[in-house]
């Protein structure tokens, strides 16, 4: 099986837009974390833009916005009809409260995604049921604590938020996208399919090079990785030709990629069963073996997370087995 190409569209640098589609503009923004940059879209309509995710609050965003903004024709200040945010994480909400002032323009998310993220962000306990999460799976206690401050701290929402149903219809540039509802890397996340153009806005569900991050989370409902791979064996044949992913390249081929996705995490899910098979060990060390080299704490918590994701999804498949005494161990069953 050939590997999934990046498509020869948006190519550009951070930092700069690229048109996608006929009236469809992709702008990477950067981002301070490892993945670099975050990809936004810009898509021109008669009643005004639409802009699908907002980037990371940090003053790099908000001069990317200005120029990318300014180098495809669109008015910050006049021409934004609506701001769609894909999901809670911080890449991509972050700078909503700042686009939304900038612009005027209502801010859009999945129903369920709006509490959700006020949870995460706006609850005091948010870092404490965090860090107590990560210990308690194994994590050192100062890594944990650091790992939390950085991880639930203090990001600053639009006060208006506006709920979309799964399955419903929102005006894209003259077509109508249907809202897709896309678990597993974040619960309650949303990819927008124009069916006439083809396009399927991705979010972080389908991403080429790199393998979405699905983790079990505190605020996490149970067995994230079941519904991620259901969600996307369900995608397979759907009609897009072009797949505009929020992070890495473009691509085209839709159902290859869900297919060396859906390899990859029986791959994954192996590896980790082949961890326990010496007996009880905690989900973090489970975690360092698997993803090995020299991580940051800060990807040391997403590794932690996606390693909880499979181990979780290894005793519901019924191959390993649980158990705790403060702390939590897996092992294998059989
Ligand atoms: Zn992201």
């Amino acid at each position: 099986m050939q590997p999934v190409e990046p498509s020869n569209l948006a190519t550009q640098p951070v930092g700069e837009a690229a048109r996608v589609a006929e009236g469809v503009y992709q702008l990477k923004v950067p981002v301070p974390l490892p993945l670099v940059f975050v990809s936004v879209y810009l898509i021109q309509g008669d009643d005004g833009w639409t802009i699908v995710d907002a980037g990371y609050e940090y003053p790099d965003t908000y001069e990317t916005w200005e120029r990318g903004a300014r180098s495809v024709g669109l008015d910050l200040g006049a021409d934004v009809a609506r701001i769609v945010v894909t999901h809670f994480h911080p890449d991509h909400i972050g700078a909503a409260r700042w686009l939304q002032e900038r612009t005027g323009a209502p801010v859009y998310m999945l129903e369920e995604e709006i509490p959700n993220a006020r949870q995460v962000w706006e609850s005091e306990r948010s870092a404490d049921l965090f860090t107590g999460d990560m210990i308690r799976h194994g994590m050192p206690p100062e890594m944990a604590e650091k790992a939390a401050s950085g991880n639930r701290s203090g990001l600053r929402l639009p006060d208006d938020m506006r709920p979309l149903s799964a399955g419903g219809k929102l005006d894209l540039g003259g077509s109508a996208a249907r809202v897709i509802h896309a678990p597993g890397h974040a619960e309650y996340q949303l990819m927008l399919h124009d069916e006439r153009r083809g396009i399927l806005y991705a979010a972080d569900h389908l991403l080429l090079r790199i393998t979405p991050n699905v983790g079990l989370w505190p605020e996490s409902r149970p067995l994230p990785l079941a519904r991620y791979l259901d969600s996307i064996t369900g995608l397979r044949g759907l009609d897009a030709a072009l797949i505009l992913p929020g992070h890495g390249p473009v691509f085209h081929d839709l159902t290859g990629r869900i297919d060396e996705l859906l390899a990859h995490h029986d791959e994954r899910l192996d590896a980790m069963l082949a961890t326990l098979t010496e007996g009880p060990r905690t989900p973090y060390e489970v975690s360092r073996v698997v993803f090995r080299g020299g991580l940051s704490g800060y990807q040391k918590v997403f590794a932690l997370a996606e390693t909880l994701a499979h181990l979780e999804h290894l005793e519901y498949q019924g191959r390993a087995r649980r158990s705790e005494d403060g702390v939590v161990r897996y092992e294998a069953t059989g």
